[in-house]
Formats: C-alpha cells, structure tokens, sequence
C-alpha cells in the first residue's frame, strides 16, 4: 500500500492507494496553522489513522509547497513559513519510523498526471497548477525532474513572455519583482486585472462563468488570459519541448482553455507545427495527493 499526504497551507488530505493505483480511502485534517510540532503530529496522526482502518503498513510520500534544499536537507520557498528551514522529510521519518519521500505538491501533481492520468504514457510531461499562484513541475519517462536547485518548472516568477507595453513593468510580485507570471496568471492576477479593465471586482470563478454566459467585459477578460497563458506556455515549450502540458488548480476548470490556448501558441513557438497537448488533470484536486503516494515506485 501506498500512503500520500499534501500538506498545504489549510488542509492536510491523505491517501491510500493498492498496489494498482486505486483510491483505499481519503481523509483530511485541518493544517495546525503556523505550528510545526502540531503539523508533525497531524500528518503522522493521519498514517496511523489510515494504517489502522486498512489494516496494512504503507510506505509514505509528501508533497507540499516549496521545495527541500540539495545543500541542507531542509525545507524552502514554502508558503507555509512555518515548515521552512526544517527537516521536514527527517522529522516525519523519526516520527513514523519510516523513510518518508518528499517532494513539492507541484511536482507530485505531474507525477500523478504523467503515472496513470491525463498525461499516462507521455515521455515529457509539463504539470502547471494554476489556483492561488503558479506552481509547475517537470516529469520526464515516468520520473520527477528536480534539479541542482530542486526548482526545475517554477515558471511562475519568470517575467511573463513577449509583453505587450501595457503589461511592462506589470504587477508588483511578492518575490520582489514586477511583471512575474504569476501576476497575470494566478486567479488573484485575472481577477486584478479584469478589476483593472473594468473597475468589477468578481472572483475568478465568476468571471469565467459569466464570460461563458455572454457578459462581454468577462469574455475580454478571458481572451486576455487565453493570449497570456499561450505566450507563457510557449515559453515553456521553446525550452522543455513537452508533450503533454497539463492543467490543474481552480482556473483549470475553465473548458475554453483548451481550445483556443493551443490555437495562439503556435504564434509564438519556434517550430512549424506544435504537436504538444494541452489537457485538464485528470484526477482534478485529488491529483497532488495520489502524485505523493507515487513518490514510491
Ligand atoms: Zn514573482
């Protein structure tokens, strides 16, 4: 058996899965909120919690925002500052007396993805979670890509491709910079944007649905977002050549995405034809959790 756990910043959900990939059982918890002994206890609370209703031992895998650092073993670049600069992998290990793999949720998506969902098979597999921000991972024939930085497919803070002059300097980031992807491509940066164009402040779920229904200003809204995503993407093909890209987070609900995406970046990809796929996750919000219990082979 397989136990994967996504440790986000409000909920900790586990997994169980058999030996063929299928779903044993789920549960989830509430993140202890900036406590690092509490988060600790919740995650091993939840193993044992699974073991128990099972009746089998499985081997554990983690995803969670940021990233472990090669040089320290330790915690990075995570939203919830609390984990940052521990042992988070070691200290669960000691705590579960297992070896515990960890990997960023990012990263455990496209795993997932590229394992036994909508990328299954594909040699190179781009994983993009557009939600709250812009996390992106890289699986090459059935493996994570990590990297000397364990960064590789944080797209999210390079400058947003091709910019038009309206779109330079671009939004302030939290990383310090202006004009990242993330600014533009995360639902906080469509809904700053539409509230830009429009004065209307409506949620990016809102915004998508009332595009859908005709409202013009949202339909803009959306195009901008199409032309922006493409130009982002096609980025990441000139580089990472994948063959499948696949969508995941809230926005990645939105159908259009997947039709008229594709048709703009070819305008900016260096190829005579672009043959990558653009597709949904296939196990939508459950794909970071089972991506986890992947991180075991
Ligand atoms: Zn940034």
């Amino acid at each position: 058996m397989r136990i994967g756990i996504d440790l986000g910043g409000t909920k900790i959900e586990g997994i169980a899965l058999d030996d063929d990939g299928r779903e044993l059982l789920r549960k989830r918890v509430t993140t202890p909120a900036g406590d690092y002994p509490a988060t600790l206890a919740a995650v091993a609370g939840l193993v044992q919690g699974i073991e128990q209703q099972t009746g089998w031992e499985g081997t554990v895998g983690v995803g969670t925002p940021g990233a472990v650092s090669r040089a320290t073993g330790r915690l990075k670049n995570s939203n919830s500052v609390c984990l940052n600069g521990k042992s988070l992998g070691q200290d669960l290990g000691a705590l579960l007396g297992r070896p515990v793999r960890l990997a960023n949720d990012a990263n455990c998506f496209a795993l997932s993805e590229a394992t036994d969902g909508a990328a299954a098979g594909a040699e190179i597999v781009f994983g993009v979670i557009i939600g709250t921000g812009t996390g992106g991972g890289i699986v090459v024939r059935g493996s994570v890509l990590e990297g000397a930085n364990a960064i590789a497919g944080e797209w999210g803070h390079n400058p947003l491709p091709w910019p038009h002059d309206a779109e330079r300097p671009g939004p302030a980031c939290y990383c310090g910079r202006h004009g990242c992807i993330e600014t533009f491509l995360s639902g906080p940066g469509l809904e700053r944007d539409h509230a830009a164009a429009t004065g209307q402040t409506l949620s990016a779920a809102d915004i998508a649905r009332h595009g859908q229904q005709g409202d013009e200003a949202c339909n803009a809204s959306l195009e901008r977002y199409e032309e922006r995503l493409a130009r982002a993407l096609a980025g990441v093909i000139n580089l990472l050549d994948p063959d499948v890209i696949v969508l995941g987070g809230g926005l990645s609900n939105i159908a259009r995405l997947y039709a008229n995406v594709p048709r703009l970046w070819g305008g900016y990809v260096f190829s005579d034809r672009v043959d990558t796929r653009l597709a949904a996750a296939k196990y939508g919000d459950a794909s970071g959790v089972r991506g986890a219990a992947w991180l075991w082979d």
